[in-house]
Formats: structure tokens, sequence, C-alpha cells
């Protein structure tokens, strides 16, 4: 099949490519490098199945795909929040631009959205049936109501134009490839104890996250793309941390003399989130595979790589690091 990926230079993307490649699909990739990067999919540059685009999906755009993942966005809030017209433009018109494509050369399509969707949850776990307690004014709105509209444009592109539509909620997903950064809490918490440096808590670190690691997302998304529910469906790691916990798992398993460092709560910051796969079990026979200690393992030795790379581990974190 012909692929298209939006985003698929940044960290999800970038895997999910490295499997359809894999599976001998023709990939197209499109993505502006906002935070996405070459150097996420040097392997496939000069492979006569693979094209990479350099494109800003606020823009419309003529090709044809069988299936179009469409991923692009910004993830972390740091960035979201750094321009949050544009994340807003992404989602709104970047999906409205894609779905266009879609329903024109009648290719499938998978909205990548989000558990922020439900905002700060008053129902726990969140099932899908929750509709979601979002603040449309706040600082995490250009996001979290961009998806919520994302899902929208796909449902009336379903119902109105019969665009074969996938749904995806993702929960915070971790893995080798985040940006060193990105200023979501497993990179900060992994750089900053390879760095020797405080590992910097939000609050009282009592609010909670799900943790799933890349590869069993990326498995759980193609399910949904090539199974025949439309969504929306959960797809996330049910084992619910605190941060605090996070914090603590980080600390014992890089370096346990990096202090902890409490920084205030950024504003309409979730105070817990964990899904609901009961959906994914059923419809996809998906769940994930890969604890979290291990899946750390793994993202904890790829920065570790990385920042010695580049000689961004002072020399006795170097040597802790590398016990
Ligand atoms: P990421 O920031 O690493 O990747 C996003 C990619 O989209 C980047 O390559 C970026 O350059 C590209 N992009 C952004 N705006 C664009 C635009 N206007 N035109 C073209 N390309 C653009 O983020 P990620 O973690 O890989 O997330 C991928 C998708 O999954 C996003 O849609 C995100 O909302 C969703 N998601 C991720 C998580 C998570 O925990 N990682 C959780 C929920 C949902
Ligand atoms: N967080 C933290 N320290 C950090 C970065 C994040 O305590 O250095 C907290 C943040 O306040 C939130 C949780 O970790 O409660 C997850 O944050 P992240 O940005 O990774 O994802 P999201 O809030 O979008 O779920």
């Amino acid at each position: 099949m012909r692929i298209l990926v939006t985003g698929g230079a940044g960290f999800i993307g970038s895997h999910l490519i490295d499997r359809l490649m894999s599976a001998n699909h023709e990939v197209i990739c499109l993505d502006n490098f906002y935070t996405g990067h070459k150097r996420n999919l040097l392997k496939w540059l000069n492979h006569p199945y693979f094209e990479l685009i350099r494109h800003d999906i606020t823009e419309p755009i003529r090709l044809e795909a069988d299936q179009i993942y469409h991923l692009a966005c910004p993830a972390s809030p740091v960035h979201y929040q750094y321009n949050p017209v544009k994340t807003i433009k992404t989602n709104v018109m970047g999906t409205l631009n894609m779905l266009g494509l879609a329903k024109r050369v009648k290719a499938r399509f998978l909205l990548a959205s989000t558990s922020e969707v439900y905002g700060d949850p008053e129902v726990h776990p969140q099932p899908e049936s929750y509709r979601g307690n979002v603040n449309t004014i706040g600082i995490r709105s250009c996001y979290d109501e961009g998806k919520r509209v994302a899902e929208t444009l796909a449902f009336d592109y379903h119902r109105q134009n019969d665009v074969d539509i996938r749904v995806a909620r993702i929960f915070n997903t971790y893995g080798p490839r985040m940006l060193e950064n990105d200023g979501r809490v497993v990179s900060n918490f992994i750089v900053q104890a390879l760095q020797g440096k405080p590992l910097t808590v939000y609050g009282d670190g009592s609010q909670t996250r799900s943790f799933c690691y890349v590869a069993d997302l990326v498995e759980g998304l193609m399910r949904l793309m090539n199974g025949e529910h439309h969504g929306p469906i959960n797809l996330g790691n049910p084992g619910e941390y605190t941060i605090l916990q996070l914090a603590q798992t980080v600390q014992n398993m890089v370096n346990p003399d990096a202090p902890l460092k409490h920084e205030p709560l950024p504003q309409d910051d979730p105070r817990r989130r964990q899904p609901d796969i009961s959906r994914a079990k059923q419809f996809l026979d998906w769940e994930p595979t890969i604890p979290v200690d291990q899946g750390l393992e793994i993202t904890i030795r790829d920065f570790r790589e990385r920042l010695e790379a580049e000689g961004k581990l002072p020399a006795p974190a170097a040597a802790i690091a590398g016990d």
C-alpha cells in the first residue's frame, strides 16, 4: 500500500514509519520539521519506496495514498504552547486539509487524537464514553480543544462524505527519539538524572499519568488502522504512576544522587490520567506488553548514547551512567 504519515519525522511518527517500511509499504512522510528531524528517518532517506516532503499541513497538498496516518501536531506542552495559534491552525486547518485529501483519493484516515480530550477528568479511569472536562480558554486549550475539533471534523467527514476514519486517543507515550528539550516528564527526568541535575517535579508530584512504550502504541495504531472499528479507541498503558513515583523510579535507575526539586504546577495540569482500554482489548485484541521499567531502560540507554555522542554528559554523571 501507499501510506501517508503526517508528522512522520517526529517521535511516534518515525517509529510508525520504521514499522511500515519494514512491512514493505510505500511511505510518504509530510513534515514541517517543527519538532521532527530528518535524523529520525535517516535509514530510509535513500530507499526507493520512501519519500520525505517538507510541507506544512496548514497548506493543502495533492498526492495519492491508500491510508493516511495523521500525526502532525506538536505533542509536548512546551512546544504546543510556544505558538498556540499555530497549534490550533495545525489541528483545525491541517486536519481539514488531510481529511479533504482522504475524501478526494478515498484513503482510510487515522487521527492521532489524545487523552487530553478528557481534560482534567472527573471519571477515573477514562472510558471513551466520557466526554471530558476541558477548559476552553486555558493555556492547554489550543491543543485539547484543537484535538476535540479534529475528532469532530473526522466524524463529520465520515457522516457527510463517507470518509473511512479511525480515531485513536493516545495516552502519554515515551521511548527512544524523544527530544532532549522536549519538556515532557519522562524525557525531562531522564536527561536531568543523566546530567546530575535536580529532577523537576511540578507541584507536589501527586498528579498521575499512565505511560505507554512507543512500540506498543505503534502496534495499537496499526491494528486500529487495519481493523474495522472507527473508534474513538483509547491507546495507552493502564499502569498509573504519580509523578513523584516516576521521579523516584528514574532516580533509582539512573542516578540515586540526583536530587528532586519541586517547581510550580502549570495551569490546568490534569490531576490524574488512566486509560480504560476495554475497547482496545475487545476490538483490536491489543494491550501493552512492555512494562514501564523495561521501556524506561531502553529509553535511558537511547538518551545516554545521544547525550554522550554530543558531549552533553558531565564526567561524573557519565561515570555513574556507564556503571
Ligand atoms: P512530535 O512533536 O514528536 O511529532 C509531531 C510531528 O509533527 C513533528 O515531526 C513535527 O515537526 C510535525 N508537525 C507539527 N506541526 C506540523 C505542521 N503544521 N505541518 C507538518 N508537520 C507538523 O510528537 P509525537 O509525540 O510524535 O506525537 C505525534 C502525534 O501523537 C501528535 O498528533 C500528538 O498530538 C499525538 N499524541 C502524542 C502523545 C504522546 O505522548 N507522545 C500523546 C497523545 C497524542
Ligand atoms: N511534569 C513534571 N516535571 C517535568 C515535566 C512535567 O513534574 O519536568 C509533570 C507535569 O506537570 C504533568 C506530568 O508531569 O503533571 C506529565 O507532563 P507531560 O508534559 O509529560 O504530559 P501531559 O501533562 O501533557 O500529560
